[in-house]
């Protein structure tokens, strides 16, 4: 079984002391590909992810300023975002989007360096990575008067209502540990009536790890938790949800790496 894990974050500094080991282990459970999320220290430093995808070949990268950092973005930040998404490894600007549960930056604040980065992605014509969080309606109305490309709505818990309209946008949506939680049961209805074409997963690690690794720190190898459950939900085998995952990452990413 080869898998893509679609959003980890292993420039985490929860990874300083034993990357290394991390990476071994992602590999050894089949986790080919992993794509690195490049929001980590913020506008201070966007290359987090990039520094991992140059060093490793089964590593790509995102850039991006998290909603959460909004406040800290500057010119600067924009122009240097434009330089780091013609990166042949960078496949996506992202994680970018609303966050109204933490309201680390002022709401308008927010909008405005989401519509900014929207702006970038649609100039490279790569695809974005949409974080999403109690803004849901915010963040469709952005998307809709500001962008027209490819996307991923990550670590979707929506409900139905939301996927059909996150689905009928042109976007996929991307699975993670929340999946396997007890509690997720309308999110396993959304994931188990997604069209095919439109699924991906991922770890988000370190954050929000499956069942039974539930409450400890997320590594990529721990996606094959959530692809088995999710394959059960879709009454597939593991190795079929992996290929049709493997395929629709390579679509939707992987067009101008070749
Ligand atoms: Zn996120
Ligand atoms: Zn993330």
């Amino acid at each position: 079984m080869k898998l893509v894990d679609s959003h980890c974050h292993l420039d985490d500094e929860k990874f300083s002391a034993d990357r290394e080991a991390v990476i071994e282990r992602a590999l050894a459970a089949g986790i080919a590909r992993m794509m690195a999320i490049g929001t980590g220290d913020g506008p201070a430093d966007l290359e987090t992810a990039v520094r991992l995808a140059d060093r490793y070949p089964f590593f790509y990268a995102t850039v991006g300023v998290h909603p959460h950092d909004a406040a800290k973005a500057t010119e600067e930040t924009f122009a240097k975002l434009r330089d780091l998404l013609a990166h042949p490894k960078v496949l996506a600007l992202g994680e970018i989007g609303l966050d109204y549960h933490y309201d680390f930056s002022p709401r308008d604040v927010q909008r405005a360096v989401f519509v900014r980065q929207l702006e970038l992605a649609r100039d490279s014509g790569k695809p974005i990575v949409i974080h999403t969080r109690e803004a849901w309606s915010d963040t469709m109305q952005v998307l809709r008067e500001h962008y027209a490309g490819a996307g991923i709505f990550h670590c979707f818990t929506g409900g139905p209502v939301e996927a059909q309209e996150g689905l009928d946008f042109g976007f996929h949506l991307s699975f993670g540990g929340v999946l396997t939680f007890p509690k997720a049961e309308p999110v396993r209805e959304v994931a188990r009536l997604t069209p095919a074409d439109r699924l991906l997963v991922e770890t988000d690690a370190p954050y929000l790890a499956p069942v039974p690794h539930r409450g400890k720190r997320n590594e990529p190898a721990f996606l094959v938790e959530t692809v088995r459950k999710l394959a059960e939900i879709r009454r597939i085998s593991a190795d079929e949800l992996a290929a049709i995952t493997t395929r629709n990452f390579e679509r939707l990413c992987l067009r101008y790496t070749g």
